[in-house]
């Protein structure tokens, strides 16, 4: 997990145009039509962007979530001692799918990538690539690679790190350019360029997304990683963070991002 939420508070309606970029009335951006979700771990993205993930799920948009690992070191107070990575493995998986099907995410992609092992590699990279070509998502969300320190208490893990980065890589320059991983062109995979990255977990936000409607949603999801969560109920802290990003902007909650436009709407 990281931290950071944010939101803004009217509900994008209808059917999303392919034209990204378009604001609503309140500024807030209108939900993509289709976007890739990309995390290092099961339960990043329930932490930090499943308010939006599901105000845009029910404005239409069609989205795939990416987990770069499964999570298998992913052992607390609640694992039994018995455990294995083996073992945890594909429970971490089911809860990741059980968590994207009360979100309304359409996919969730395992890479398969060792949980606290992550690197920067251009393995990875060229995985990444090769699911932007092939999905060809308007929109990114993925954490900022740039965020080493959260407040006083929190170290930013390597693995959340390292899949912002690697995946900010993927989309620029790897997936637009023909000639990057020319391997590719021969699976059939022509190069896709991306027009909107939504970057959470940024201290500079400077996009909110209202999630005021889905609030009950990201917790719903959130709970369905009942490893991680054990007795723990997440409500007081995932609310308390959605009012703090809402403040900004005059909300009840919220989740925040740092918006890159890499073509215009
Ligand atoms: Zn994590």
């Amino acid at each position: 997990m990281t931290a950071d939420p944010s939101d803004e508070s009217t509900p994008t309606a209808g059917t999303p145009k392919r034209g990204k970029s378009a604001k609503t009335k309140s500024g807030e951006p209108t939900a993509p039509a289709r976007v890739l979700s990309v995390h290092a771990h099961p339960d990043d993205q329930e932490f930090t962007v499943a308010g939006t993930l599901a105000k845009w799920a029910r404005a239409g948009s069609t989205i795939i979530t990416v987990c770069v690992t499964s999570g298998g070191a992913g052992s607390n107070e609640y694992t039994p001692p018995a455990m294995t990575r083996a073992a945890l493995v594909p429970i971490r998986e089911e809860e990741q799918r059980s968590a994207c099907r009360v979100l309304g995410v359409s996919d969730v992609i395992f890479l398969g990538y060792e949980d606290g092992l992550l690197e920067p590699s251009l393995a990875l990279r060229r995985d990444l690539t090769r699911i932007l070509r092939r999905h060809r998502p308007d929109a990114v969300v993925c954490g900022d690679p740039t965020m080493r320190f959260y407040g006083q208490r929190y170290l930013n893990h390597p693995d959340h790190r390292v899949a912002a980065d690697v995946t900010l890589d993927a989309v620029f320059p790897s997936s637009e350019t023909r000639l990057i991983f020319p391997e590719l062109l021969d699976e059939g995979l022509e190069p896709h360029k991306v027009s909107a990255v939504f970057i959470h977990g940024s201290d500079h936000p400077d996009t909110f997304i209202d999630i005021s409607a889905v609030l009950d949603v990201k917790l719903a999801a959130l709970k369905e990683h009942r490893t991680q969560m054990g007795q723990w109920d997440p409500t007081e802290m995932i609310t308390a963070w959605a009012k703090a990003q809402g403040a900004r902007r005059k909300l009840a909650a919220a989740e925040s991002f740092r918006l890159m436009r890499l073509s215009e709407p």
